[in-house]
């Protein structure tokens, strides 16, 4: 039997004043998503815990079948394993940005979308200062996306659970003061973006690609710490070998970590832009190759919410319907047995241009699901359809049936 999990990313919203009261989700046109609520069930499911922060990070681990409370350590180890570092059970990854804070305010938390060479440069100048037998190890990433690690040499290491780091993104335009790391290591931490700021003001690179005689990135931020995730192996869970199709590097991490293949497609840019047929296609292409349970993930409807454009999401929506939704409910139709399932990881507000709490709507159809009478795929028709507030215990129902 073959499964398919399609992630509009962000996809679930409010009513919206500009659509007569309708959310996004009402009033896309979406006959696919319908189709696949019509020959199964529609239901809701709450993927992030009130106590964590919302994000694809955590939502997508519960969506995949993991309990974020137990398994989600911090974003950096997600990113670290996306680029295929390799942590030991006792290391940390932190999130290391580029970042320009003028005055004591967060500027820019991408040092004015650093090019990539220049941040590659000014990593390696941090890395070359460290003192030899040094426990930091710095990598370079994407422009301002960068990671540091910390190698335990002998199980220990200096970070616990109530070390505290701040989003860079959450600081823009305020005092970064009393968001500095605290807690177990956050000293270290401090201590290395002190020493940031004086690499970074002498060198002639920065300088000359800033401003007013002023560095383009003036220091590193610290953030997103965490120790190796000890996810199990999705195979081991549920008996199925899974790929994945995305063009974001935190659900390629968590897809690493579980022992799926990562699936590359050319054109997928994680974006409004993205090419929709090839990433319905690459499924498509995915399951004949051989695999149980493909994945397709599209970051675009989450964008377009972090714009606040209502037009580009139902835009988003209805792509994702015609382009990949309905060539691969066709496809897994022609293929006898099958399930197939529709979920965004959290939802993100046009209203807040966020990430928010509260449940979404999922759909299923396939063998041993028995249609209830929902007719269409929203939020307010899932309100009358099967509840998981654990919304890891949502992959089990799809799997099992
Ligand atoms: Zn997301």
């Amino acid at each position: 039997m073959k499964y398919v999990l399609v992630i509009p990313d962000g996809a679930a919203d409010e009513p919206q004043l500009s659509l007569d009261g309708r959310t996004p989700l009402q009033a896309a046109n979406t006959p696919n998503m319908d189709a696949v609520v019509q020959a199964g069930i529609v239901g809701r499911s709450d993927n992030v815990p009130l106590s964590m922060p919302s994000g694809s990070d955590v939502g997508t681990m519960s969506l995949f079948g993991y309990n974020p409370l137990e398994y989600h350590t911090g974003r950096a180890p997600l990113e670290a394993a996306a680029q295929g570092i390799e942590l030991g059970a006792n290391d940390w990854a932190i999130r290391c940005n580029l970042v320009s804070i003028v005055n004591g305010v967060m500027e820019s938390f991408t040092a004015h979308q650093i090019a990539n060479d220049l941040g590659a440069h000014l990593v390696s100048l941090m890395q070359n200062d460290l003192p030899a037998g040094s426990p930091w190890e710095f990598h370079a990433g994407v422009s301002y996306r960068n990671l540091l690690l910390y190698r335990s040499a002998d199980g220990s290491a200096p970070f616990d659970p109530d070390t505290v780091t701040y989003p860079p993104h959450d600081l823009t335009d305020g005092p970064v003061g009393e968001n500095l790391p605290a807690g177990p290591g956050g000293d270290q931490l401090q201590a290395l973006m002190d020493r940031s700021k004086e690499l970074f003001a002498a060198d002639e690179q920065n300088l000359k690609a800033g401003k007013d005689g002023q560095p383009l990135a003036n220091q590193i931020w610290l953030w997103g710490q965490g120790s190796r995730p000890a996810l199990k192996p999705f195979e081991e869970l549920y008996g199925l070998k899974g790929a994945v199709i995305t063009a974001v590097d935190l659900l390629r991490g968590i897809g690493r970590l579980i022992g799926w293949q990562i699936v590359n497609v050319p054109g997928a840019t994680g974006y409004l832009d993205t090419d929709y047929a090839a990433k319905g296609q690459a499924a498509i292409k995915t399951l004949e190759e051989g695999a149980d349970f493909v994945v397709v993930h599209v970051e675009a409807t989450d964008e377009a919410s972090h714009e606040g454009d209502v037009k580009a999401k139902l835009d988003a929506l209805a792509r994702i319907d015609g382009d990949i939704v309905g060539p691969v409910h066709e496809y897994l139709k022609s293929q006898g047995d099958y399930r197939l399932l529709i979920s965004p990881d959290h939802p993100t507000f046009l209203r807040t241009k966020t990430h928010s709490h509260g449940f979404v709507p999922f759909a299923i159809a396939g063998k041993g699901i028995t249609p209830d009478d929902a007719r269409t795929y929203d939020e307010v028709a899932a309100e009358y359809g099967e509840t998981f507030r654990q919304g890891y215990e949502l992959m089990g129902r799809f799997i099992k049936g």
